[in-house]
């Protein structure tokens, strides 16, 4: 198949390879489409619209303005508000079960919660309708060779494909494979930092047909080395994000642990969740790992460049992962337009430009994880309303 994609390559535009069809992958996709190109998305994964299980990073996650205006520019952003919940505020549940809203910003301004499996999916069905697109799932990427951009990907059953492509667009996530070539080159910059605490998804079922608690707001627990959050979802969950250390998460090792510590810090959540499932759940899945990861530069020559998790996977404190990932799309098609689709050009200049914000942003996110733990009363967070997104 190798032999047969060169050859109908030949009389085409260039061919674009995006690396991961995650969030970032997919719109990415629809930003090369746009454009013209030849685009082939490859993704590890089976189709995750024809899965029964979807695994992913988190349940919901909390689109904001730099995350709408990407989907603007591929005409999917009023498809995807509108099955987002908007969220006007925060909502601190203290400890005695008062509740206070603080707003994101002016009346009338809010940030969605959307589920992730369905916003992958939107993003996967708006690639494919591109005719000049094909999507390769269950393409995992083994290994490429920056020299010739030859990419070598595993199937599950275990055959090779050899491909090339004139551009590799590596968003394949914070274990990037295209970012592994970038660590054996001079001169690249590298850090991963896994903070020490973990996370884990609870559901809360809607009671009596009805939302638990009020919907349209970003709830939050603050206490202090500990805090959970709960975004809603459209069937009338809400998924509840327990951030904790590790060696915290290890110490509760029974059901009635469980119910002891939430009785402790969350008390108003237990018959909100239920005492059996809460009891059930806490054991289903092991508490999961948050990884920092900074690098510079983000491209190799004119033939591969590292945008979203794969370039600046940051802690989910700040809100902004995939959000600063599609504004990378952005950002990238700007320079698109400045140098003519010229790569030698366009790639160096969005390294120039965007490493510094993917920075700050990582940093930003790092920097209220560690306020976060120092400061968990409601006068923070009326402080740092207007700057961020939790
Ligand atoms: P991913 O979503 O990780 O996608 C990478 C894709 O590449 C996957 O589909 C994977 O299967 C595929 N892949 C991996 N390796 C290979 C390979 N070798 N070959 C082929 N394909 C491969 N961000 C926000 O903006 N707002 C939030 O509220 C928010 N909340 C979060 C909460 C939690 C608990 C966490 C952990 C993260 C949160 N984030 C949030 C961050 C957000 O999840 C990421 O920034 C976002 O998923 C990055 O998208 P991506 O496409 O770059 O990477």
């Amino acid at each position: 198949s190798t032999m047969e994609r060169s050859a109908s390559r030949q009389s085409r535009k260039k061919v674009v390879a995006v690396v991961g069809g995650g969030l970032v992958g997919a719109l990415n996709a629809c930003f090369f489409a746009k454009r013209g190109f030849d685009v082939e998305l490859f993704e590890s994964r089976e189709d995750i619209r024809r899965a029964k299980i979807v695994k992913g990073r988190s349940i919901n996650l909390a689109l904001s303005h730099r995350g709408r205006q990407a989907l603007k520019h591929v005409g999917l952003e009023e498809k995807i508000v509108a099955q987002g919940i908007p969220m006007h505020a925060r909502m601190i549940h203290s400890l005695d079960g008062k509740q206070s809203p603080i707003p994101y910003g002016r009346k009338g301004q809010y940030i969605l919660s959307v589920d992730r499996a369905n916003l992958n999916k939107e993003l996967l069905t708006a690639a494919e309708t591109y005719p000049n697109t094909k999507m390769n799932f269950d393409h995992k990427l083994q290994d490429w060779n920056a020299e010739t951009g030859l990419m070598t990907f595993v199937r599950l059953d275990g055959s090779k494909e050899q491909v090339k492509a004139d551009l590799i667009v590596g968003c394949d996530g914070a274990f990037s494979a295209v970012r592994k070539q970038f660590l054996r080159r001079s001169r690249f910059d590298y850090s991963q930092t896994y903070i020490p605490h973990g996370y884990m998804e609870l559901t809360m079922p809607p009671i009596n047909g009805e939302f638990a608690m009020k919907p349209n707001y970003l709830h939050i627990w603050p206490r202090n080395t500990f805090m959970m959050i709960a975004l809603p979802n459209l069937d009338k969950t809400f998924t509840c994000t327990l951030f904790m250390p590790f060696e915290d998460f290890e110490k509760i090792t029974t059901g009635d642990e469980v119910i002891e510590f939430f009785q402790k810090y969350f008390p108003d959540t237990i018959p909100l969740i239920g005492a059996d499932t809460l009891q059930r759940d806490y054991f289903r899945l092991p508490a999961q790992a948050m990884v920092s990861v900074k690098c510079n530069p983000y491209h190799i020559g004119d033939t591969c460049v590292l945008m979203g998790d794969a370039a600046h996977a940051v802690v989910p404190f700040y809100g902004q992962g995939m959000n600063a990932g599609f504004e990378d799309c952005i950002v990238f098609d700007e320079i698109m337009d400045q140098f003519n689709e010229d790569f030698r050009a366009v790639l160096p200049e969005y390294t120039r430009v965007r490493v510094p914000d993917d920075h700050a942003i990582a940093d930003l996110a790092m920097y209220n994880y560690i306020e976060m733990r120092a400061h968990v009363n409601s006068k923070w967070f009326i402080f740092r309303k207007y700057v961020d997104n939790i």
